[in-house]
């Protein structure tokens, strides 16, 4: 019993130092570190790895984007059905069930920030493992993210940070970069964080040319938007740690334009379509 008591105590403790240093760190960064993010009204895509990353991450300018009439896609790389893989605790759900509803989620979570169901794509790769692909699997995921990016138009991509510190979002870093060198299409390329204040104290294991050239985008105006298109994937709040959430509930989002690697950020790279 006491054992038991300790454990929970040590676990409470934890998540709140954890949200603790998520929320400063990023207040320090938006605050001290940052330029203001300008709204400009090239069209959006936003990669999301998994279903919520793109509203913890870019919902509040996902929403401001649509409210000025910009066009915004968002594509989902994997299926989510990895995300109760360690709670059995919670009760059995299939595979197929827990895709079905994650996918209901996006599809509630984005039109409440403005978005219709054409502009949202599922890729549908396997959850947990894109760090894994290789081959023709590899390929025709890369192909299927140039074609969506290839229409030769000027775009603004958002992707979590290359050093985001999950294995998918990272590896969906290195998807992006090679599908952006297939796609015809004129760029500007930004990072969103949503993994590395959590799990990387003090920015562990990032240079600081990781955080350079870091933007703050004020979402007072539809922060109550995003706070709704965040409760609505209600599956995924008892799988994520307590505390977690928090810091996606405050009235601003950074971005980081990418050091090196992809360009260096914003380019053409012209090749083939596919
Ligand atoms: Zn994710």
């Amino acid at each position: 019993m006491a054992w038991t008591l300790f454990k929970q105590f040590r676990q409470s403790m934890g998540a709140k130092i954890r949200r603790l240093h998520a929320d400063s760190l990023c207040r320090w960064v938006a605050d001290v570190c940052s330029t203001p993010h300008a709204l400009s009204h090239r069209p959006v895509l936003v990669i999301a790895p998994h279903q919520d990353d793109e509203t913890l991450g870019c919902g509040g300018l996902i929403a401001m984007k649509r409210d000025l009439g910009v066009p915004v896609s968002v594509v989902f790389v994997t299926n989510g059905a990895n995300s109760h893989s360690d709670r059995p605790d919670l009760g059995t759900i299939t595979s197929a069930e827990l895709i079905d509803t994650r996918q209901r989620e996006a599809v509630n979570a984005l039109e409440i920030l403005g978005l219709p169901r054409s502009d949202i794509h599922f890729l549908n790769a396997p959850d947990g493992m894109l760090d894994e692909l290789n081959g023709p699997d590899k390929q025709a995921l890369i192909d299927r993210l140039a074609s969506i990016m290839g229409h030769g138009r000027p775009l603004d991509v958002y992707v979590p940070h290359r050093k985001d510190r999950h294995k998918d979002h990272e590896a969906v870093w290195d998807l992006v970069h090679d599908a952006l060198a297939r796609a015809d299409v004129e760029y500007e390329l930004y990072q969103y964080l949503i993994w590395m204040p959590w799990r990387s104290p003090i920015f562990w294991k990032c240079a600081p040319a990781d955080l350079r050239g870091a933007q703050c985008l004020e979402i007072n105006g539809v922060l109550d938007r995003k706070i709704r298109a965040i409760d609505a994937y209600r599956s995924q709040h008892s799988v994520l740690p307590p505390g977690f959430l928090g810091r996606f509930y405050e009235p601003y989002e950074v971005f980081f334009r990418p050091h090196n690697g992809a360009a260096n950020g914003h380019g053409r790279l012209s090749v083939q379509r596919c």
